[in-house]
C-alpha cells in the first residue's frame, strides 16, 4: 500500500514538473513570436511613413520650395537624374573634341570632380532606419526594408551615378592613350588619319572602341595642286585661368603658381601688350598686341593672388562667376567681387548659376541658368554683364542661341586665337595657361 502511494505521488510530481517546464517554454514562443509579430509592424509602419514622406522622390517630382535638407538633396539628385535620363554615349561624347584632346582630357576632369557620387552615401538602408527606430530589432527592420521602394530606387541611383561616373573614367583613359601618340595622326573631319603603316598598326591597337568608335584611315598621298601651306590665321589669344594657388585642392593643372603668375603678366607688361576686356574684342584690331585674360568659375585665390598682381601691373581682366556659387568654401565673397567690380580692371561675365554642363540640359534650364545668373550677377556688381563662358565647355546650337539672347558673347574651351574680323562671336576659342607651363611655354602661346 506503502510503496502504491509513492509511486503515485512519484508521478504526479513529475507531471507537475513537465506541465511547468513544457507551459513555461510554451509561453515563451508564444512572447517571442508576439514580438516578432510587433516589430514587423513598426517595420511596415516605418516602411509605410518612408514612402509618404518622399513620396515626391518616388514619383520623379522635384518639389518647388524643398524646406529641409533631405528634399533639397533628392531634388539635386532628380535634377540631375532629369539631365542624365538616357547616359548614353552620345550624351557622353558632347566632352569629346578630337582637335584638343587635352582640352576634352580638362573638360572631362572637371565633370568628374564636380560630379557628387557620395551625394546618396547618408541614406544607406542602416542609417535611415537607425534614424527612424529606436526599439526595434535592426535585422527584422532590415528584411523589411530590403523590400522597400525608396531603399530600392536609392540603391538604383546610386548604381546609375556610379555607371555614369564609370564611363566618364573610361573615356578618358581612352582619351590620354590617343594624346599619347598624336604625333602619329591628324585629324580629318571625324577620322583619325595614320601618316604611314606603322602608325596604323598602332593606332588600330588602341583600345578605344568602348566610346571613341573612331574612324581610322591611312593617309593617301596628296594631289601635287593642293596647297598643303596655308598660313594659320593670326588672331588675338583669350587666355584661359582657373586658380593662382601655389598649393591646389582641385585638379591640379588649373592651378598656376603665384610666382608663374607674376612672371606671366610681367612678361606682358614688358613686352608691350595690351590686355582688353572680352567685350572689346572687336577693336582688337587696333592694338598692335592684344591679349584677353580670363579666369573661370570665380575663385576665393583669383580675388587673394591673382587680382594683387594684375594691379601691381595694371592689367586688365574678366572673371566669369558660377553665381550661386559665391562666398562658398573655396569661392570669392561677394565683398570681394565686389571690390574687383569697382576696380576698373575686371570685367565681370557669367558661368551660370550652378555651372551645370549646358548641353545636357533643357531650354527652359539653359534659359534659367543665363538670364538668372546675369541678373544677379548685375544686382551685385552693378556691371552690365555682357558675357558668358559656358561650363566645361559645354554647349549646342540651343545653348548659343539663348546665349545669343541675353549675351554679346559666349567663350568656349575650344583651343585657339579669334580672328576679329571673323569671330566666333557666341564660341570663342581660348587657350588654356596650365601649371606646367614655365615662361618659355607661355611666351610660345602668343
Ligand atoms: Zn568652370
Amino acid at each position: 500500500m506503502k510503496k502504491k502511494k509513492i509511486i503515485c505521488i512519484s508521478i504526479i510530481a513529475f507531471l507537475l514538473v513537465a506541465f511547468s517546464i513544457g507551459s513555461s517554454v510554451f509561453y515563451k514562443n508564444y512572447k517571442k513570436e508576439q514580438k516578432i509579430k510587433q516589430e514587423k509592424l513598426i517595420a511596415q509602419k516605418l516602411v509605410k511613413k518612408t514612402n509618404e514622406k518622399y513620396a515626391f522622390y518616388l514619383e520623379n517630382k522635384i518639389i518647388e520650395n524643398p524646406q529641409d535638407e533631405t528634399s533639397k538633396l533628392f531634388n539635386q539628385v532628380l535634377e540631375e537624374e532629369k539631365k542624365n535620363e538616357e547616359i548614353n554615349s552620345e550624351e557622353i561624347k558632347s566632352f569629346i573634341n578630337l582637335e584638343n584632346i587635352e582640352t576634352s582630357i580638362n573638360s572631362i576632369n572637371e565633370e568628374i570632380s564636380n560630379y557628387d557620387i557620395t551625394l546618396l552615401n547618408n541614406f544607406s538602408k542602416k542609417q535611415v532606419i537607425n534614424s527612424l527606430s529606436k526599439d526595434v530589432d535592426k535585422n527584422t527592420v532590415l528584411k523589411i526594408y530590403n523590400q522597400n521602394k525608396f531603399i530600392k530606387k536609392l540603391k538604383e541611383e546610386k548604381e546609375k551615378r556610379k555607371k555614369y561616373l564609370d564611363k566618364l573614367l573610361i573615356l578618358k583613359e581612352e582619351l590620354s592613350d590617343i594624346n599619347a601618340v598624336k604625333n602619329l595622326f591628324y585629324i580629318n573631319k571625324d577620322n583619325l588619319v595614320a601618316k604611314n603603316n606603322d602608325a596604323l598598326t598602332k593606332l588600330q591597337n588602341l583600345n578605344t572602341k568602348y566610346n571613341l568608335n573612331l574612324k581610322i584611315e591611312l593617309e593617301q598621298p596628296k594631289p601635287i595642286t593642293q596647297n598643303s601651306s596655308v598660313k594659320e590665321l593670326a588672331g588675338v589669344p583669350i587666355l584661359c585661368y582657373h586658380g593662382v594657388l601655389d598649393e591646389p585642392w582641385g585638379i591640379e593643372s588649373l592651378f598656376v603658381k603665384t610666382s608663374e603668375f607674376d612672371a606671366q603678366m610681367k612678361y606682358l607688361k614688358e613686352n608691350g601688350y595690351t590686355t582688353l576686356f572680352a567685350s572689346e574684342i572687336s577693336k582688337a584690331n587696333n592694338y598692335e598686341k592684344p591679349v584677353i585674360i580670363t579666369f573661370d568659375d570665380g575663385y576665393k585665390d583669383v580675388f587673394t593672388n591673382a587680382f594683387p598682381i594684375l594691379k601691381k601691373y595694371n592689367l586688365k581682366a574678366n572673371i566669369y562667376i558660377i553665381s550661386a556659387w559665391l562666398n562658398g568654401d573655396v569661392y570669392m565673397s561677394i565683398a570681394d567681387l565686389q571690390e574687383m567690380a569697382s576696380s576698373s580692371l575686371i570685367e565681370v561675365g557669367s558661368h551660370t548659376v550652378n555651372h551645370k554642363a549646358l548641353a545636357k540640359l533643357s531650354e527652359s534650364d539653359i534659359e534659367y541658368e543665363l538670364k538668372t545668373s546675369q541678373e544677379d550677377l548685375k544686382k551685385i556688381t552693378g556691371q552690365n554683364i555682357t558675357g558668358i563662358a559656358y561650363p566645361t565647355g559645354s554647349f549646342d546650337s540651343r545653348v548659343t542661341n539663348i546665349a545669343s539672347k541675353y549675351y554679346n558673347y559666349g567663350l568656349s574651351t575650344i583651343n585657339g586665337k579669334e580672328n576679329p574680323q571673323k569671330l566666333n562671336t557666341y564660341t570663342l576659342r581660348r587657350i588654356y595657361v596650365y601649371r606646367k607651363y614655365n615662361i618659355n611655354n607661355f611666351m610660345n602661346l602668343f
